[in-house]
């Protein structure tokens, strides 16, 4: 959700459009600089989470992290900018930051998930994190990106060795990266390796979006729920798996309004995951 105007907007926002739980960026996500948080945005922003009746709030970092540069200078740059948010993440009490491990560039992967491990243990040391875990999102392998391999994301996980760090999983980008959970077949051999890799247990967020481009694309396009290559038989098995179930989910469709209904798609995407999970139409009463 858009935090134009103030990040306890973006609570409102969720709420009128339905939603049971929120993401937001806490910075310009194309930024480097930021202006601190004062005690009075954190404390609009805490209640505001509260007053809308939201659970599990997460912030996403800033596109301009790369954890994975041979670069030195971009690699501390990048260090020091995710100290930075993951720390004004604690501040809002924000439950997870999601982060893109990185691309390697120049380097080969292995070096580029050394240097990831290496930022994301020295982040933890820096910032002592109490509620905030750090969450390595799984990409679509576009480019030099890491982390689209479950055996990478599993290679992290361990090398890191953090009860801080845990897995946000995207459907987009699992189907874009080969993982063709299409099909129960499909579905089951998914969990199993996520399983077999230990990452399955370190899932704390689903991004849902569904994909503009097929399956092992390697190329990273979101698409509204239904709409694109995953669509809603997969989506209704994936939502009603009991590997899934149960965690919070988080759609980064494209914020536009259907012509033809004049609704907003995020509330057009919520109904139809909620009817495809199997869950009343609006809101759940927790
Ligand atoms: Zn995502």
């Amino acid at each position: 959700m858009s935090i134009a105007g103030g990040l306890h907007l973006a609570a409102e926002r969720a709420q009128a459009a339905g939603c049971d739980c929120l993401q937001v960026f806490t910075k310009n996500a194309n930024q480097w600089q930021c202006k601190p948080l004062s005690d009075r945005d954190c404390a609009q922003f805490i209640q505001s989470i509260d007053d809308n009746q939201l659970a599990e709030p997460i912030a996403h970092s800033s596109y301009l992290l790369n954890c994975a540069s041979p670069d030195d200078e971009l690699w501390e740059k990048s260090l020091d900018a995710l100290v930075v948010e993951w720390q004004r993440c604690e501040q809002l009490h924000i439950a997870g930051l999601v982060m893109h491990p990185g691309a390697h560039t120049t380097s080969t992967p292995e070096e580029g998930l050394e240097r990831i491990a290496r930022a994301v243990q020295t982040a933890i040391e820096r910032v002592q994190p109490k509620c905030c875990r750090l969450l390595l999102e799984n990409t679509a392998g576009q480019g030099s990106c890491l982390g689209w391999q479950i055996e990478q994301l599993s290679w992290l996980l361990a090398e890191i060795d953090s009860p801080q760090v845990g897995i946000c999983w995207d459907t987009c980008h699992a189907l874009a990266a080969g993982y063709d959970f299409r099909t129960a077949k499909g579905l089951k051999e998914l969990t199993q390796q996520l399983d077999q890799y230990a990452v399955l247990d370190r899932i704390a967020a689903i991004h849902v979006n569904d994909s503009k481009k097929d399956c092992g694309s390697r190329v990273d396009r979101h698409e509204h729920i239904g709409l694109g290559h995953i669509g809603e038989g997969a989506f209704r098995r994936f939502l009603r798996s009991s590997s899934f179930k149960g965690l919070p989910m988080y759609l980064e469709t494209p914020k536009e309004t259907d012509p033809e209904s004049g609704l907003e798609w995020d509330v057009k995407n919520l109904a139809t995951l909620r009817r495809l999970a199997g869950l009343r139409p609006h809101a759940s009463s927790r």
